[in-house]
Protein backbone atom coordinates (compact mmCIF):
# COMPACT_ATOMS: atom_id res chain seq x y z
CA UNK A 1 0.00 0.00 0.00
CA UNK A 2 1.02 3.53 -0.25
CA UNK A 3 1.84 5.82 2.49
CA UNK A 4 -2.05 6.65 3.79
CA UNK A 5 -2.02 10.67 2.64
CA UNK A 6 -4.31 12.86 4.94
CA UNK A 7 -6.92 15.20 3.71
CA UNK A 8 -7.97 18.15 5.62
CA UNK A 9 -11.65 18.98 6.28
CA UNK A 10 -13.56 20.94 8.04
CA UNK A 11 -15.24 19.98 11.22
CA UNK A 12 -16.94 21.09 13.84
CA UNK A 13 -14.61 20.05 17.15
CA UNK A 14 -15.91 20.08 20.77
CA UNK A 15 -13.00 21.05 23.19
CA UNK A 16 -14.98 21.59 26.11
CA UNK A 17 -18.21 20.38 27.75
CA UNK A 18 -20.57 23.10 27.65
CA UNK A 19 -18.79 25.59 25.21
CA UNK A 20 -19.82 26.00 21.41
CA UNK A 21 -18.16 23.45 18.97
CA UNK A 22 -15.28 24.99 17.27
CA UNK A 23 -15.73 24.83 13.00
CA UNK A 24 -12.45 24.72 11.70
CA UNK A 25 -9.78 22.42 9.66
CA UNK A 26 -8.70 19.26 10.90
CA UNK A 27 -6.70 16.60 9.10
CA UNK A 28 -8.52 13.30 8.58
CA UNK A 29 -6.11 10.33 7.70
CA UNK A 30 -6.78 7.93 5.04
CA UNK A 31 -9.03 4.60 5.98
CA UNK A 32 -6.62 2.00 7.18
CA UNK A 33 -7.56 -1.79 7.02
CA UNK A 34 -11.51 -2.32 7.47
CA UNK A 35 -11.93 1.24 7.51
CA UNK A 36 -14.11 3.22 4.54
CA UNK A 37 -13.43 7.26 4.35
CA UNK A 38 -16.18 9.18 3.01
CA UNK A 39 -17.32 12.53 2.14
CA UNK A 40 -20.56 13.57 3.55
CA UNK A 41 -23.46 14.85 1.64
CA UNK A 42 -25.14 15.46 5.61
CA UNK A 43 -26.11 15.13 8.77
CA UNK A 44 -28.79 14.81 11.17
CA UNK A 45 -28.42 16.92 14.77
CA UNK A 46 -29.62 14.59 17.53
CA UNK A 47 -30.38 15.24 21.01
CA UNK A 48 -27.89 12.42 21.83
CA UNK A 49 -25.46 14.93 20.12
CA UNK A 50 -26.61 17.67 22.42
CA UNK A 51 -26.65 15.61 25.58
CA UNK A 52 -22.63 14.93 24.90
CA UNK A 53 -21.94 18.77 24.39
CA UNK A 54 -23.68 19.07 27.84
CA UNK A 55 -21.84 16.12 29.50
CA UNK A 56 -25.04 14.42 30.27
CA UNK A 57 -23.21 11.67 28.26
CA UNK A 58 -19.60 13.03 28.38
CA UNK A 59 -17.76 12.23 25.27
CA UNK A 60 -13.68 12.08 25.03
CA UNK A 61 -12.35 15.15 24.47
CA UNK A 62 -11.43 16.72 21.85
CA UNK A 63 -13.98 14.98 19.89
CA UNK A 64 -16.32 15.54 16.33
CA UNK A 65 -19.57 14.76 17.60
CA UNK A 66 -22.77 13.67 14.94
CA UNK A 67 -23.62 10.22 14.17
CA UNK A 68 -26.27 10.32 11.57
CA UNK A 69 -25.13 11.18 8.08
CA UNK A 70 -24.89 9.66 4.71
CA UNK A 71 -22.89 10.62 1.91
CA UNK A 72 -20.12 8.79 -0.55
CA UNK A 73 -17.43 6.75 -0.40
CA UNK A 74 -14.11 8.35 -1.39
CA UNK A 75 -11.85 5.77 -0.49
CA UNK A 76 -11.61 2.65 1.11
CA UNK A 77 -8.77 0.60 2.88
CA UNK A 78 -7.87 -2.83 2.83
CA UNK A 79 -10.38 -5.43 2.69
CA UNK A 80 -13.14 -3.48 1.94
CA UNK A 81 -15.50 -4.77 -0.80
CA UNK A 82 -18.95 -4.08 0.04
CA UNK A 83 -18.84 -0.36 -1.60
CA UNK A 84 -16.19 1.27 -3.24
CA UNK A 85 -15.07 4.81 -4.76
CA UNK A 86 -18.10 7.13 -5.61
CA UNK A 87 -21.30 4.54 -3.82
CA UNK A 88 -23.87 6.67 -1.99
CA UNK A 89 -23.85 5.45 1.49
CA UNK A 90 -25.69 5.67 4.70
CA UNK A 91 -23.69 5.45 7.58
CA UNK A 92 -25.19 3.42 11.47
CA UNK A 93 -23.78 5.14 14.15
CA UNK A 94 -23.47 1.31 16.12
CA UNK A 95 -20.38 -0.46 14.55
CA UNK A 96 -20.67 -4.58 15.53
CA UNK A 97 -17.84 -7.39 15.18
CA UNK A 98 -19.97 -10.03 13.54
CA UNK A 99 -18.38 -13.09 15.57
CA UNK A 100 -19.09 -11.72 19.41
CA UNK A 101 -21.90 -14.37 20.99
CA UNK A 102 -24.26 -11.12 20.34
CA UNK A 103 -23.53 -10.98 16.74
CA UNK A 104 -24.12 -14.25 16.25
CA UNK A 105 -27.05 -14.09 18.14
CA UNK A 106 -28.82 -11.32 15.64
CA UNK A 107 -28.22 -8.88 17.85
CA UNK A 108 -25.46 -6.46 17.39
CA UNK A 109 -27.20 -3.96 19.13
CA UNK A 110 -25.35 -5.27 21.97
CA UNK A 111 -22.29 -6.52 20.48
CA UNK A 112 -19.39 -6.59 23.53
CA UNK A 113 -16.38 -6.08 21.15
CA UNK A 114 -17.27 -2.30 20.38
CA UNK A 115 -15.64 -0.82 23.70
CA UNK A 116 -13.14 1.50 21.39
CA UNK A 117 -15.84 3.22 19.88
CA UNK A 118 -17.34 4.75 23.23
CA UNK A 119 -13.78 5.59 23.59
CA UNK A 120 -13.58 7.70 20.67
CA UNK A 121 -11.36 5.59 18.72
CA UNK A 122 -11.60 3.09 15.44
CA UNK A 123 -10.90 -0.55 16.18
CA UNK A 124 -6.76 -0.04 15.86
CA UNK A 125 -7.15 2.26 19.31
CA UNK A 126 -6.22 4.65 17.38
CA UNK A 127 -8.14 7.95 15.62
CA UNK A 128 -7.62 9.20 11.98
CA UNK A 129 -8.82 12.72 13.17
CA UNK A 130 -6.14 15.23 14.10
CA UNK A 131 -5.12 18.68 13.90
CA UNK A 132 -1.21 18.84 14.09
CA UNK A 133 -0.30 16.72 16.98
CA UNK A 134 -3.44 16.85 19.11
CA UNK A 135 -5.46 13.82 18.96
CA UNK A 136 -9.06 14.16 17.77
CA UNK A 137 -11.61 11.67 18.99
CA UNK A 138 -14.33 10.13 17.00
CA UNK A 139 -18.05 9.60 17.58
CA UNK A 140 -19.06 6.56 15.87
CA UNK A 141 -19.96 8.63 12.40
CA UNK A 142 -18.51 11.37 13.17
CA UNK A 143 -20.70 13.31 10.88
CA UNK A 144 -19.78 17.14 12.35
CA UNK A 145 -17.39 17.41 9.21
CA UNK A 146 -17.30 17.32 5.24
CA UNK A 147 -15.36 13.56 5.36
CA UNK A 148 -15.12 10.66 8.25
CA UNK A 149 -13.65 7.58 8.25
CA UNK A 150 -15.23 5.01 9.83
CA UNK A 151 -15.36 1.17 10.57
CA UNK A 152 -16.32 -0.24 6.78
CA UNK A 153 -19.65 -2.18 8.47
CA UNK A 154 -21.38 1.29 9.16
CA UNK A 155 -21.30 2.31 5.53
CA UNK A 156 -24.48 1.07 4.10
CA UNK A 157 -24.66 1.25 0.09
CA UNK A 158 -27.74 3.10 -0.74
CA UNK A 159 -30.19 2.49 -2.72
CA UNK A 160 -29.65 4.64 -5.82
CA UNK A 161 -33.36 6.00 -5.86
CA UNK A 162 -33.15 7.76 -2.59
CA UNK A 163 -32.23 11.44 -1.99
CA UNK A 164 -28.98 11.28 -0.33
CA UNK A 165 -29.11 13.87 2.21
CA UNK A 166 -32.80 13.00 3.22
CA UNK A 167 -30.84 9.43 3.75
CA UNK A 168 -28.63 10.50 6.48
CA UNK A 169 -32.17 10.26 8.87
CA UNK A 170 -31.62 6.56 8.50
CA UNK A 171 -29.11 6.26 10.04
CA UNK A 172 -30.39 7.35 13.57
CA UNK A 173 -33.60 9.32 13.51
CA UNK A 174 -35.61 6.70 11.53
CA UNK A 175 -33.72 3.15 12.15
CA UNK A 176 -34.37 3.80 16.03
CA UNK A 177 -38.31 4.95 15.64
CA UNK A 178 -39.02 2.70 13.34
CA UNK A 179 -37.27 -0.50 14.26
CA UNK A 180 -38.51 0.47 18.09
CA UNK A 181 -42.24 -0.32 16.67
CA UNK A 182 -41.09 -3.23 14.13
CA UNK A 183 -38.28 -4.74 16.15
CA UNK A 184 -38.21 -4.35 19.44
CA UNK A 185 -42.14 -3.87 20.32
CA UNK A 186 -43.13 -6.20 17.07
CA UNK A 187 -46.24 -3.80 17.39
CA UNK A 188 -49.06 -6.14 15.50
CA UNK A 189 -52.06 -4.44 13.30
CA UNK A 190 -54.50 -2.69 14.79
CA UNK A 191 -53.22 -2.29 18.54
CA UNK A 192 -52.89 1.17 19.90
CA UNK A 193 -49.49 2.87 20.27
CA UNK A 194 -48.85 6.42 22.58
CA UNK A 195 -45.70 8.17 21.62
CA UNK A 196 -44.21 10.68 23.79
CA UNK A 197 -42.02 13.31 22.37
CA UNK A 198 -41.89 14.33 18.75
CA UNK A 199 -39.16 15.02 17.96
CA UNK A 200 -36.79 13.28 14.83
CA UNK A 201 -36.97 9.55 17.47
CA UNK A 202 -40.74 9.92 18.36
CA UNK A 203 -41.72 11.36 14.62
CA UNK A 204 -40.30 8.20 13.16
CA UNK A 205 -41.30 5.79 15.73
CA UNK A 206 -45.14 7.47 15.10
CA UNK A 207 -44.13 6.32 11.21
CA UNK A 208 -43.49 3.13 12.09
CA UNK A 209 -46.55 2.50 14.02
CA UNK A 210 -48.09 3.41 10.65
CA UNK A 211 -46.64 1.21 8.86
CA UNK A 212 -47.58 -1.43 11.28
CA UNK A 213 -51.32 -0.60 11.07
CA UNK A 214 -51.44 0.61 14.85
CA UNK A 215 -54.58 2.42 15.86
CA UNK A 216 -55.31 4.65 17.37
CA UNK A 217 -52.40 6.50 17.22
CA UNK A 218 -51.28 8.94 19.72
CA UNK A 219 -48.93 11.80 20.16
CA UNK A 220 -48.07 13.62 22.97
CA UNK A 221 -45.61 16.66 23.12
CA UNK A 222 -45.41 19.65 24.75
CA UNK A 223 -44.84 21.69 21.69
CA UNK A 224 -48.24 22.44 19.37
CA UNK A 225 -45.92 22.73 16.22
CA UNK A 226 -44.47 19.18 17.11
CA UNK A 227 -48.15 17.93 17.28
CA UNK A 228 -49.09 19.25 14.10
CA UNK A 229 -46.49 17.06 12.52
CA UNK A 230 -46.68 14.08 14.08
CA UNK A 231 -50.75 14.47 12.87
CA UNK A 232 -49.41 15.09 9.37
CA UNK A 233 -47.42 11.58 10.15
CA UNK A 234 -50.23 9.97 10.07
CA UNK A 235 -51.18 10.24 14.24
CA UNK A 236 -54.97 10.03 15.07
CA UNK A 237 -54.80 12.09 17.93
CA UNK A 238 -52.67 14.19 19.45
CA UNK A 239 -52.19 15.41 23.16
CA UNK A 240 -50.83 18.58 24.56
CA UNK A 241 -49.25 17.42 27.92
CA UNK A 242 -48.44 20.89 28.73
CA UNK A 243 -52.36 20.83 29.69
CA UNK A 244 -53.84 19.18 32.75
CA UNK A 245 -55.41 15.69 32.55
CA UNK A 246 -53.53 13.71 30.43
CA UNK A 247 -53.83 10.63 31.89
CA UNK A 248 -58.02 11.30 31.35
CA UNK A 249 -57.85 12.47 28.17
CA UNK A 250 -56.00 9.35 26.53
CA UNK A 251 -58.27 6.97 28.74
CA UNK A 252 -60.94 8.98 26.46
CA UNK A 253 -59.42 7.80 23.66
CA UNK A 254 -58.20 4.01 24.64
CA UNK A 255 -59.59 3.22 28.19
CA UNK A 256 -57.18 1.44 29.96
CA UNK A 257 -54.54 3.20 27.83
CA UNK A 258 -52.35 2.07 24.93
CA UNK A 259 -51.17 -1.25 24.31
CA UNK A 260 -47.89 -0.15 23.13
CA UNK A 261 -46.19 3.04 24.68
CA UNK A 262 -43.18 4.51 23.62
CA UNK A 263 -40.96 7.35 25.55
CA UNK A 264 -38.81 8.65 23.08
CA UNK A 265 -37.32 11.71 25.50
CA UNK A 266 -35.48 9.65 28.32
CA UNK A 267 -37.26 12.16 31.14
CA UNK A 268 -38.21 10.46 34.45
CA UNK A 269 -41.68 12.47 34.29
CA UNK A 270 -42.50 11.25 30.97
CA UNK A 271 -41.20 7.93 31.43
CA UNK A 272 -43.47 7.98 34.22
CA UNK A 273 -46.30 9.18 32.26
CA UNK A 274 -45.19 6.22 29.75
CA UNK A 275 -45.79 3.77 32.38
CA UNK A 276 -48.76 4.90 33.65
CA UNK A 277 -50.43 5.11 29.79
CA UNK A 278 -49.57 1.71 29.40
CA UNK A 279 -52.66 -0.74 29.05
CA UNK A 280 -52.90 -4.21 30.99
CA UNK A 281 -50.68 -6.42 28.70
CA UNK A 282 -49.31 -3.71 27.29
CA UNK A 283 -45.51 -2.71 26.46
CA UNK A 284 -43.78 0.25 27.78
CA UNK A 285 -40.73 0.84 25.34
CA UNK A 286 -38.15 3.05 26.85
CA UNK A 287 -36.57 5.12 23.63
CA UNK A 288 -34.77 7.50 25.19
CA UNK A 289 -31.73 7.81 26.80
CA UNK A 290 -31.92 8.54 29.99
CA UNK A 291 -29.58 10.87 32.28
CA UNK A 292 -27.21 8.16 34.15
CA UNK A 293 -28.64 7.89 37.70
CA UNK A 294 -32.58 8.44 36.34
CA UNK A 295 -34.81 6.84 38.43
CA UNK A 296 -38.41 4.74 37.58
CA UNK A 297 -40.40 4.09 40.39
CA UNK A 298 -42.73 0.71 39.62
CA UNK A 299 -45.16 -1.16 41.07
CA UNK A 300 -44.18 -4.83 40.38
CA UNK A 301 -47.49 -6.03 41.16
CA UNK A 302 -49.51 -4.46 38.65
CA UNK A 303 -46.79 -5.57 36.13
CA UNK A 304 -47.61 -9.07 37.46
CA UNK A 305 -50.98 -8.83 37.49
CA UNK A 306 -51.82 -7.16 34.42
CA UNK A 307 -48.97 -8.46 32.49
CA UNK A 308 -47.33 -5.13 31.49
CA UNK A 309 -43.71 -5.20 30.59
CA UNK A 310 -40.76 -2.41 30.31
CA UNK A 311 -38.39 -2.70 27.85
CA UNK A 312 -35.28 -0.89 26.52
CA UNK A 313 -34.93 -0.29 23.00
CA UNK A 314 -31.32 0.62 21.47
CA UNK A 315 -31.20 1.87 17.89
CA UNK A 316 -34.64 0.55 16.93
CA UNK A 317 -32.13 -3.33 18.28
CA UNK A 318 -31.56 -3.04 14.30
CA UNK A 319 -29.72 -5.88 12.54
CA UNK A 320 -28.20 -2.93 9.77
CA UNK A 321 -27.68 -6.06 6.91
CA UNK A 322 -30.91 -6.43 7.32
CA UNK A 323 -33.14 -3.41 8.70
CA UNK A 324 -31.26 -0.99 6.16
CA UNK A 325 -32.91 -2.60 2.77
CA UNK A 326 -35.79 -2.38 4.57
CA UNK A 327 -36.34 0.74 5.28
CA UNK A 328 -34.86 1.90 1.75
CA UNK A 329 -38.05 -0.45 0.38
CA UNK A 330 -40.30 1.76 2.42
CA UNK A 331 -38.41 4.89 1.42
CA UNK A 332 -39.51 3.68 -1.99
CA UNK A 333 -42.80 2.79 -1.93
CA UNK A 334 -43.31 6.47 -0.24
CA UNK A 335 -44.31 4.73 3.68
CA UNK A 336 -41.73 6.85 4.97
CA UNK A 337 -41.83 10.60 4.49
CA UNK A 338 -38.01 11.23 5.29
CA UNK A 339 -38.96 15.24 4.77
CA UNK A 340 -41.56 15.58 7.43
CA UNK A 341 -39.25 14.66 9.74
CA UNK A 342 -37.01 18.06 8.44
CA UNK A 343 -37.64 21.32 10.21
CA UNK A 344 -34.86 23.13 9.02
CA UNK A 345 -31.27 23.05 7.17
CA UNK A 346 -28.22 24.67 7.85
CA UNK A 347 -24.22 24.47 6.72
CA UNK A 348 -21.69 23.37 9.61
CA UNK A 349 -21.22 26.77 10.29
CA UNK A 350 -24.90 26.80 11.75
CA UNK A 351 -24.22 23.97 14.39
CA UNK A 352 -24.16 25.93 17.68
CA UNK A 353 -27.82 27.51 16.29
CA UNK A 354 -29.05 24.23 15.75
CA UNK A 355 -28.04 23.17 19.48
CA UNK A 356 -29.53 26.40 20.62
CA UNK A 357 -32.80 25.94 18.40
CA UNK A 358 -33.11 21.79 20.22
CA UNK A 359 -32.65 23.52 23.72
CA UNK A 360 -35.89 25.74 23.09
CA UNK A 361 -37.52 22.64 22.18
CA UNK A 362 -38.16 24.09 18.79
CA UNK A 363 -38.60 22.00 15.15
CA UNK A 364 -37.81 18.19 14.38
CA UNK A 365 -34.73 17.60 13.14
CA UNK A 366 -32.06 20.01 11.62
CA UNK A 367 -29.89 18.73 8.69
CA UNK A 368 -26.51 20.08 8.06
CA UNK A 369 -26.48 19.79 4.44
CA UNK A 370 -22.48 19.75 2.64
CA UNK A 371 -21.51 21.63 -0.02
CA UNK A 372 -21.18 19.60 -3.16
CA UNK A 373 -17.56 19.86 -4.19
ZN1 LIG B 1 -29.11 10.07 17.28
ZN1 LIG C 1 -20.07 -8.48 18.12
Amino acid sequence: MAAPESVRVKAAVLYEIGKPLVVEEVELDAPRAGEVRVRLAASGVCRSDWHMVQGIHPPPLPVVLGHEGAGWVEAVGPGVHHVQPGDAVVLTWLPHCGQCVACRAGRPTQCNEVAWSDLGLMRDGTTRLHRGELRIHHNSATTFAEQTVVPAETAIALDASIDVRQAALLGCAVMTGVGAVRRTAQVAPGRSVAVIGCGGVGLSTLQGAVIAGAAPILALDVVPAKLERARRIGATHVIDTSQPDVLERVHAIVPGGADYVFEALGDATTLDLAVRLTARGGKTVIVGLAEPGTKLVVDPLGLTLEERSIIGCFYGSCVPERDYPELFALCRSGSLQLSELVSSTCELEGINDAFARMARGEGARTIIVYPDD
